[in-house]
């Protein structure tokens, strides 16, 4: 390391060293006395807000949109857990899938921690539905009711009049009337859209259930974007709570350039100050943020990289006449090294992973038979001696269709010669359901030569083969 850069790293360690530690002993939305520090950030405004806004309205768009869409009768995404029915893309699931299921889940964790590692928590800012609605819905909703910021901060410090009560209840009718509206939808999505307008056209004493999933479902949204707001994203949200093992100093987050902004120092016009760095400590950044932090005092387990605290400082630089990008989105190792971004062993390593997972859920989706079969032997069933002297034994078979149509069923041995006798009329398995029945596998003597004889049952719809059940056939012992 040559003499210029051990002083520069000196420099950095000092600029490091005069940003003050104290705020990791206490977390902004609790005061002193332990107590709900309500925030009341200011309204946002510039370059990446209006593009978070462009972006919001699309997600918003698709969430409101989706439930109508239909595709052969059925809607295109359905989560019915209760049901144990769920939708894809037009593609039933059945619990026989469920492995798929955890594959697709698997998938999107490892894609969200690839994503983490490398771009930081951009999703929680631009993409998680809990700050789509507060932020761009209901904060908007609050900032045209209650004005910015300073207004609501007097509106909440003014005593208990006629005035302030009508504000109050305006705000709250309005917070419930939205979150009815939103859960309406988010219940389309796991009941049907068709289920809840029954339930509209119906009325609430014929869907009582419906009705009271609904309020409760209107309660909880209430409750989160009414009171406990940015408190779902620092205390509860699992995924916030990972973000310490998940970044690290390559990672790509909302970040204060402390190396160029240090030492801060307000902005004295009469003298220019060589040795000032470029933040005027201004409080534009923290006075934005909706989590309450200050994020020049490095990267925190609060910031949602909502990006707001860029686009106030840029509007800042631009006023003093300084480059943008005091704040932005930037790695710690980038901003003490001065260099850009680059590819990395973990990068390559996490996107092969992810890669591989998404080929081998791609092949689980488009492998996916569109009927189950499991063939078992009746229960406390060895074997019989028919009248004819051939042996046989006893099956159920269970049959899972999950096409929108019904398949008449035929059963083949494929492996061995010998018989089958369906007990009953015939195996025509209804739509998107289950179907069991018994029957008689009868073989000739001469084909049971051992005591155990493992059969390969075609399972046939018409001409094609759906599928091949495996099952084991019991013979006499000699
Ligand atoms: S620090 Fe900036 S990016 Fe992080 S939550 Fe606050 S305003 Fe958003
Ligand atoms: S907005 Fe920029 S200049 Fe103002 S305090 Fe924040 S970092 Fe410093």
């Amino acid at each position: 390391m040559n003499t210029s850069n051990e002083i520069y790293h000196e420099i950095v360690e000092v600029k490091k060293d005069l940003i003050d530690q104290s705020f990791r002993d206490s977390v902004a939305t609790i005061d002193k006395k332990g107590k709900r520090n309500f925030l009341f950030p200011k309204k946002p405004k510039g370059k990446l807000y209006r593009w978070r806004t462009i972006a919001s309205l699309v997600y918003l768009a698709i969430f409101f949109t989706l439930p109508f869409v239909k595709y052969k009768g059925q809607p295109l995404f359905l989560f019915n857990v209760i049901g144990r029915k769920f939708i894809l893309f037009g593609q039933i699931f059945w619990p026989q899938d469920f492995f798929i299921f955890a594959i697709g889940l698997l998938t999107f964790m490892v894609f969200i921690i690839l994503f983490t590692v490398v771009f930081g928590r951009v999703f929680c800012g631009w993409a998680c539905p809990q700050t789509i609605f507060m932020e761009m819905v209901f904060r908007k909703i609050e900032f045209w009711l209650d004005g910015d910021a300073q207004k609501q901060r007097q509106l909440k410090a003014m005593p208990w009049n006629a005035y302030k009560v009508r504000k109050r209840a305006t705000k709250m009718a309005v917070f419930y009337l939205v979150s009815f509206v939103i859960a309406n939808f988010f219940l389309s999505y796991l009941i049907g859209m068709s289920e809840v307008e029954k339930m509209i056209t119906e009325g609430i004493s014929a869907n009582y259930r419906t009705f009271i999933t609904l309020i409760g479902f209107s309660t909880v949204f209430f409750f989160v974007y009414y009171w406990f707001r940015e408190q779902a994203c620092i205390v509860v949200c699992p995924y916030g709570r990972l973000q310490g093992v998940l970044l690290d100093k390559k990672s790509m987050v909302v970040a204060y350039d402390f190396v160029r902004g240090e030492p801060r120092g307000k902005l004295k016009k009469a003298t220019i100050n060589t040795d000032q760095g470029d933040c005027i400590d201004c409080l534009a950044c923290v006075r934005v943020c909706p989590t309450g932090i200050d994020i020049r005092n490095g990267t925190q387990l609060e910031c949602v990289n909502c990006t707001a605290c860029i686009d106030a400082c840029d509007a800042i630089m631009d006023s003093i006449n300084k480059p943008q990008g005091l704040i932005r989105v930037d790695s710690e190792e980038n901003i003490e090294h001065e260099r850009k971004n680059k590819f990395n062993w973990r990068l390559g390593a996490y996107s092969a992973i992810l890669l591989l997972l998404i080929a081998f859920l791609g092949y689980l989706l488009v492998s996916r038979k569109d009927v189950d079969a499991t063939v078992l032997r009746a229960p406390g069933q060895i074997f019989q001696v028919q009248p004819d002297g051939r042996i046989s034994n006893l099956f159920s078979i269970k049959l899972a269709n999950k096409t929108r149509k019904s398949i008449p069923i035929t059963l083949k041995l494929e492996n061995v010669k010998g018989e089958i006798n369906i007990i009953g009329s015939n195996l025509t398995v209804g739509a998107e359901s289950y179907f069991q029945s018994p029957f008689f596998v009868k073989m000739d003597k001469s084909q049971v030569a051992q005591r155990k004889t493992k059969l390969m049952i075609g399972v046939y719809e018409g001409d094609k083969k759906l599928e091949t059940a495996v099952a084991t056939f019991i013979g006499p012992a000699d």
